[in-house]
Parts: C-alpha cells; sequence; structure tokens
C-alpha cells in the first residue's frame, strides 16, 4: 500500500480502543461529562449491557447550540486551553476524545440545551459521519443516547464479556460515582428497571448504605484523616469507609480509590489499603473499602493514560502511607470503642490464631509505628543457633575489625519500625536494617548472577500501556534497548517518543506500577555518562525493591533478612549507601552504663 493520511473517522476509531474498552467506559465517560457540566441528578439506562443502548441525562449546563458539532471533533474540549492548566485541573475530562471516540463507534444522538438558550439541539452521528444536526425545544441540560457500540469494529465486539458481566460493571461504576459524588443524585435503570438510586443528600453513609445494603453498612467504619502538610510533603485528606475484619472478600475488587473525584486503579495504593490490615486478615482475603483521597491538584499527575484511571503522584511514598495509617487509624480505633466485638489476629498468613483480645489490642496500640513480630523468640530456630555460631563469621567492629568475612550471620527478625527498618538480632548484637537499601542490594546481586549465568529471568507484562517519554529519553531508551533487553526489560516502541513493555525482569512481576517510574529513570540514569550496564542494574534493582514507607509482615521481613545474609556485600546498596547499623552487645552495654 502507499503512504496515505488516515482519514479522521479512522484516526477517531483507533483512538477510541484507547478510551472506550467496553459499555461501562462509555458510562465512565458520559458520567465524567455530566459531573463536569455540573448536574445535581443523573440517569443513566443501559439496554442489553449496553450494547444496544446507553442513555445518560443530566440537568447540566447543556451545550451552546453553535458548539455542539464541535464538541464530537477530536481533541476539542471547554475545559483546558494550554498543557499549564493540566497542574490545576478541577475537572474530570480534559483531553477532548471521549465524544469523538465513542461517536466513531457508534450511533450517537444528543439532545442539549443550555439553560439561558431558548431553543436547543439534536445531533446524530453513526459510526463518526454526521446525519443529523437541528434546533429542537428540549429541556435544559444534555441526553445522550449511545446506541450499538462497536457496530463497525467487529473486532471489539467480540472482547465483550457476558451480558451479564458488562452489566455488573456498568453497576458497580455508578454505584462507585454515587460514593464519590453524595451531593449527586444517581439513578440507574437496567432493561426498563431501576437497579440503583442514590439521594444525593450529600451524605456518604446515605450512598454506602444504598450501595452494600444495610447489614454490611453495619460493619463498616468512617476513615477521615487529614495530614496537615509538612516541609517537604503536601496536605493529604483521605475519607471514606472501610470495613471491619469481619467483612472481608475473597477478591480485592471492592476495594475503590478515588483521588481528587476521579476512580483510579491503582494497586500501589490498593495495597496499601491490604497491608492496613496487616495480622488482621488472611492472607487471601481483603476489606470491603471506599476512600476519597484529596491532595492538591498540582501533587497529581492525571495525564498519564486515556482512559485517566491512572494517575501518577509527586510524592507516592507519602500517598501511600496517609492511606495507609488513615485505615489503620480507623480499624484501630473501631476495635477499642467498648462494648465492640474484638477482631481476631491472623500471624502465619492465613493460620486464624483462636480470639485473642488482649492481643489485639496491645498488637494494634503499637503497630501504628512500631509492628512488632508476634512469634515468641525462643520458636525461631535462628535464635537458638546463634549460640553455636562461629565467630569467624560474625561482623567486624568497626574499621578496626577482621575485615575479611563481611558477609551477615544468620539474624532473627524482631520487627519493624517506622515501616522502613527491619530490627534483627544476631550473635554480635542488634540490626537496622533499611528495607528498601538491603532489597536494592539483594536484587542488584542477584540480577548480576543471573546475568552472568543462565540470563536474567523475564515474564510479559501484564500494565502494557504505552508509556510516554520525551524524545531525548525515548532515543536513550531506544539507544540501550539491547542492553535493557539482557536486564529482561523487553521496550517496544510505540509511535513517536512511547514505547510499551512487552516482557519485564521477574524481580518486577509484583511491581508493575513501577514501571513507568522505573522506565522514565533509566531513561535518565542512561542519558548520563558512566557505565550505562551498571546504571541500569541499579536502577532496576532500586524500583524492584519494597519502598520504605511499606509494612512488611513477618515472612517479608525473613525473606528479604536471609537474602541479605547471603549477599556477597550486604552492608551497602549498589550506590554505596549503607543498607544497615550494626550495635554489638559491647556497644549496648556501654549505652546502658552496665561495663
Ligand atoms: P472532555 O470531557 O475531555 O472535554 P469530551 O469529548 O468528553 O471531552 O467532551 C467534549 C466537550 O463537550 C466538553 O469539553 C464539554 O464542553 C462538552 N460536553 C460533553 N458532554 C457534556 C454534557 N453532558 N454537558 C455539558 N457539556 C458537555
Ligand atoms: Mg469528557
Amino acid at each position: 500500500m502507499p503512504i496515505e493520511r488516515l482519514t479522521d473517522i479512522v484516526i477517531a476509531q483507533i483512538a477510541a480502543g484507547e478510551v472506550v474498552e467496553r459499555p461501562a467506559s462509555v458510562v465512565k465517560e458520559l458520567m465524567e461529562n455530566a459531573l463536569d457540566a455540573g448536574a445535581t441528578t443523573i440517569t443513566v439506562e443501559a439496554v442489553q449491557g449496553g450494547r444496544r443502548l446507553i442513555r445518560v441525562s443530566d440537568d447540566g449546563s447543556g451545550i451552546p447550540a453553535q458548539e455542539v458539532e464541535l464538541a464530537f471533533a477530536r481533541h476539542a474540549t471547554s475545559k483546558l486551553r494550554s498543557a499549564d492548566d493540566l497542574v490545576r485541573l478541577f475537572t474530570l475530562g480534559f483531553r477532548g476524545e471521549a465524544l469523538s471516540s465513542i461517536a466513531s463507534i457508534s450511533r450517537v444522538t444528543m439532545l442539549t440545551r443550555q439553560r439561558d438558550e431558548a431553543m436547543g439541539t439534536e445531533i446524530r452521528l453513526e459510526g463518526g459521519a454526521l446525519v443529523r444536526h437541528q434546533p429542537a425545544g428540549v429541556p435544559a441540560g444534555t441526553v445522550i443516547g449511545v446506541e450499538d457500540l462497536f457496530f463497525n469494529t467487529p473486532a471489539r465486539l467480540k472482547f465483550l464479556k457476558k451480558e451479564t458481566t458488562e452489566k455488573r460493571m456498568i453497576g458497580a461504576l455508578l454505584t462507585r460515582y454515587a460514593m464519590a459524588y453524595p451531593g449527586v443524585r444517581f439513578i440507574y435503570n437496567q432493561d426498563g428497571r431501576e437497579a440503583f438510586r442514590s439521594s444525593g443528600s450529600g451524605q456518604l453513609a446515605d450512598v454506602v448504605v444504598r450501595a452494600f445494603g444495610l447489614e454490611s453498612f453495619q460493619q463498616l467504619v468512617e476513615v477521615a484523616s487529614e495530614e496537615p502538610p509538612r516541609d517537604d510533603t503536601p496536605a493529604i485528606q483521605v475519607s471514606g469507609y472501610t470495613s471491619t475484619p469481619d467483612l472481608a472478600r475473597g477478591d480485592r475488587t471492592q476495594i475503590t480509590l478515588f483521588v481528587n473525584g476521579r476512580w483510579v486503579q491503582d494497586s500501589s495504593l490498593t495495597y496499601a489499603v491490604i497491608q492496613a490490615y496487616h495480622t488482621l486478615l488472611p492472607n487471601n482475603r481483603y476489606p470491603v473499602t471506599v476512600l476519597m483521597v484529596e491532595i492538591a491538584p498540582e501533587e497529581v499527575d492525571v495525564n498519564v493514560h486515556p482512559t485517566k484511571a491512572e494517575v501518577r503522584f509527586r510524592q507516592p511514598d507519602a500517598v501511600f502511607q496517609a492511606v495507609q495509617r488513615a485505615v489503620r487509624e480507623a480499624i484501630v480505633a473501631a476495635a477499642q470503642r467498648p462494648g465492640e466485638r474484638r477482631f481476631r489476629t491472623y500471624e502465619h498468613d492465613s493460620r486464624a490464631v483462636s480470639m485473642q483480645t488482649p492481643r489485639w489490642n496491645s498488637h494494634i496500640q503499637h503497630d501504628l509505628g512500631l509492628s512488632t513480630n508476634d512469634v515468641a523468640p525462643a520458636t525461631d530456630p535462628i535464635a537458638v543457633q546463634d549460640d553455636h555460631f562461629d565467630a569467624d563469621t560474625r561482623v567486624p567492629h568497626g574499621p578496626e575489625g577482621p575485615r575479611k568475612p563481611r558477609t551477615l550471620p544468620p539474624l532473627r527478625v524482631v520487627g519493624q519500625v517506622g515501616a522502613m527498618y527491619i530490627v534483627a538480632e544476631g550473635p554480635a548484637g542488634m540490626y537496622l536494617i533499611d528495607q528498601h537499601a538491603a532489597h536494592t542490594r539483594i536484587h542488584y546481586e542477584a540480577l548480576r548472577e543471573a546475568i552472568a549465568g543462565e540470563g536474567v529471568e523475564s515474564q510479559a507484562a501484564y500494565n502494557s500501556s504505552p508509556i510516554d517519554l520525551t524524545q531525548p529519553d525515548a532515543d536513550t531508551i531506544e539507544q540501550h534497548r539491547d542492553l535493557l533487553q539482557r536486564c529482561g526489560l523487553i521496550l517496544e516502541p510505540f509511535g513517536p517518543a512511547t514505547v510499551v513493555a512487552r516482557q519485564v525482569p521477574t524481580i518486577m512481576a509484583d511491581r508493575q506500577t513501577e514501571l513507568r517510574p522505573l522506565i522514565r529513570a533509566l531513561a535518565a540514569d542512561l542519558g548520563e555518562p558512566g557505565d550505562a550496564f551498571e546504571a541500569a542494574l541499579m536502577c532496576i534493582a532500586s524500583h524492584a525493591a519494597v519502598r520504605a514507607g511499606q509494612i512488611l509482615n513477618n515472612e517479608q521481613m525473613q525473606a528479604i533478612v536471609r537474602r541479605l545474609e547471603r549477599c556477597q556485600q550486604p552492608h551497602d546498596d549498589p550506590a554505596g549507601r549503607a543498607t544497615l547499623i550494626h550495635l554489638s552487645g559491647d556497644q549496648l552495654a556501654r549505652e546502658f552504663g552496665r561495663t
């Protein structure tokens, strides 16, 4: 085929693939438009799981007659004028892509009237082509009907799930938006029957009762926490509801997070919620949670992906901690309320420990700062071994000590401090281990060893959304593609200055939300003069590592300590920072005046 420019309709259809995955995506975009238009009542109708028809009606601002056609053009928006506006965005939309995308793959009819205009407009597009545009006497606000979604893109039709699945997704979406906007009345009609309605009273509790039912509601506790701004961290407000450990689910889909009114799918924040239940839920059980995170708009980048479901925080650790703390505090407070039922605690993952009221209390009281290891010291086999430990492998005391063996003796994990350090004990005293630095060291040595041997183990990336880079960064990545491939990271160009990850090192498997920051960091580091290979390994090791601020369970701490013991250079991370502080028995004795 000779080269030709694609027509606007084809361009819109291709772009639609990014915005509109399924009927629920259409509902989401149209509800967001209604919310942006200041609606107080939003009615959603869906027929056959949204395949036949999706209709969203609102009593918002409406669209001025002379702008209606333009609203369906690509990149046409009333919400943003320059890229600078992105940092102070208060609307849900800004890309100007939804209406054009939806119209290109369905038959759309819109009735709209701006409040102070006498006459409204009716417009109809089929497969992106205008078929009708005329004045119409309609109520103020907007009604948009989307029929026969994907009628002209049969390949996408095939990817739809069963009708019941699509219905459930639309229902879930609606209840969640109703919770994020309790001041707006949401009504959902499914195949002609009312399936959900919120009152618009402004009370979140009202909506939560309707969404989950009264019985479940009684097992939810309110989350309300406000982190004041500190030197370098912004103010972060976290509110919503989270379940007591009695109400748990088998998967994490009932953890819902909104950031500044935007529903986000952020696996790291979801993890923060799960971690807040550390020892209160068995491993494979998850809470029911709805949280609203409020943070200054300039602290969040919402322009990460066309569906806007991904966001990036300027200070992800601060947000992670704020969420974790808020949830933890809420369940702790609930447990301490007089007359309240006590919850069980769980140790060693899924093994339930019988009701132990005192332990749950004492456990929780010092848990916010310090999560202790509940295992009695004597049961730890390592503690027993300590006595017989060969003095030769002891850690040298200070620079004058014997330099030869720099490996670590077996250590017994005592607990975690400040969600950042692991406290451990060995034959030669106490060790305070920086969890992130230590884990980085572990990954770094493992990567080096793998490269020298069978190669780095990698697996298909599940998060293959395109990653936008600056042109110089994209060039740097392209230039080092082979090197990165040897490190287990297979990147492919995806349009100008954009890449997608195809394979990731297996050590990143659980941390794929870190992929985007990793690739950006790689581009920056590889752009600097120096040993590119070394830089890449350090960068991957650090991004695959647990971060500071992450609460670790006993097993995770054990795993890190065990592997650090086996490292060639356990005392510092690849960049030369200390991984641990060692206080010898003598030093401790001196500090306490025992000598
Ligand atoms: P975006 O929301 O990113 O601006 P859309 O394609 O979703 O892009 O919508 C294009 C424009 O159409 C919006 O900027 C807005 O001005 C107008 N619009 C869409 N839906 C509505 C609505 N329900 N009420 C009022 N205006 C709307
Ligand atoms: Mg929009």
